[in-house]
């Protein structure tokens, strides 16, 4: 069985093409850079509706196979952005409708887990799924992907975006932020873990605050990434410790950055843990990862009829039942 994968849950738009034994034929996206200040709702979902018809024959193209093969269509339901999340669905169920095949709607963040474990070979990690919309560490437990621990307030990489406009650094932040963190020295910006979660939102007002006060901006990127990566290992470990897992997976955006795979691995490391990480291709969002979980759903609960395609805007990591994964 074919699937084609619809994602657009924030500002990129993906196509992806996977078959049912894990083979991705395609995976095809565009991202939308917004001029000025975060990404606006409206302006995701026009981009989606430019791009989705765009995509899709490129991505029936790259593999190989005619729009006529695809045997049912998966996409993106939430968690994201209403007015993205609405546009995805709306192609989605008109691509069902005029093809005559069925729908399936999966979740986002699940999806982050399967495709990194599908493209590294991982079976049961401890996921550090960390982007600009995202930050939960995630792992298998009784049936479902458990939350372990996630942001109180706003994702790691919304945390450097914010900081990089505010800054004049630019959008996204996360890259430039790496770049000149190369050259920083540390100084103390809050560090918050509260039980198993984290907060980022303190911490973007201080280094913020110590930008007004005329401190170097390279000591504010290296201190904002060691803290805020410091926060997110620290809850990471403490998963791996409960859960006795032994593999960790790290995927999203964020997955970008060179000293939290470095800080990642040694912690991992230390616990005798294997460290996984996608390629870059499917760390961020991704046609692929959709189509793919798209494929395990459908194994197990088939797809679903046309009225039950409703968005779901906050759908949670730990609402899924998974049966495709096995407690070891
Ligand atoms: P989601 O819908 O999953 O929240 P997203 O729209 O945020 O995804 P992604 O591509 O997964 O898209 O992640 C983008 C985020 O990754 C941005 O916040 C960006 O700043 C961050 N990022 C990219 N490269 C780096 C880097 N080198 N270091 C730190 N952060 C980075
Ligand atoms: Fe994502």
């Amino acid at each position: 069985l074919i699937s084609l994968g619809i994602e657009g849950t924030a500002e990129k738009t993906g196509v992806g093409i996977v078959d049912d034994e894990g083979n991705i034929l395609s995976s095809v996206g565009n991202q939308l850079f917004p001029k000025e200040g975060g990404i606006h709702p409206r302006e995701a979902a026009e981009h989606h509706a430019y791009w989705i018809p765009k995509l899709i024959p490129q991505a029936v193209e790259e593999a190989g196979i005619d729009l006529t093969d695809v045997d049912f269509i998966s996409f993106s339901q939430g968690p994201g952005l209403g007015p993205a999340l609405r546009t995805v669905a709306t192609a989605a169920r008109t691509l069902s409708l005029s093809l005559k095949i069925p729908i399936v709607g999966v979740n986002h963040c699940i999806g982050h887990v399967e495709i990194g474990k599908l493209d590294t070979g991982a079976i049961n990690p401890v996921s550090l799924y960390v982007s600009g919309g995202n930050s939960q560490v995630i792992a298998f437990e009784s049936g479902r992907y458990r939350i372990f621990g996630e942001t109180l307030d706003i994702a790691v990489g919304n945390c450097f975006d914010h900081f990089g406009r505010e800054t004049g650094l630019g959008h996204p932040g996360g890259p430039v932020i790496e770049k000149l963190a190369l050259n920083g020295s540390y100084v103390d910006l809050p560090y918050s873990v509260k039980g198993m979660d984290f907060s980022f939102s303190g911490l973007l007002s201080a280094a913020l605050r110590a930008f007004k006060r005329g401190v170097p901006i390279e000591d504010i990127c290296f201190s904002l990434q060691e803290t805020a990566f410091g926060m997110l290992v620290e809850v990471t470990e403490r998963a791996l410790a409960h859960t006795d897992k032994n593999e960790v997976l790290l995927c999203g955006g964020v997955s970008a950055n060179s000293r939290l795979r470095e800080m990642l691995k040694i912690m991992a490391d230390e616990h005798y843990a294997n460290f996984y990480m996608p390629n870059m291709k499917y760390c961020g969002d991704n046609g692929a990862m959709i189509a793919w979980l798209g494929q395990l759903t459908n194994k197990y609960f088939g797809t679903v009829d046309i009225k039950d395609t409703h968005i779901i805007q906050r759908y949670r990591t730990d609402e899924v039942d998974v049966p495709w994964v096995k407690d070891y």
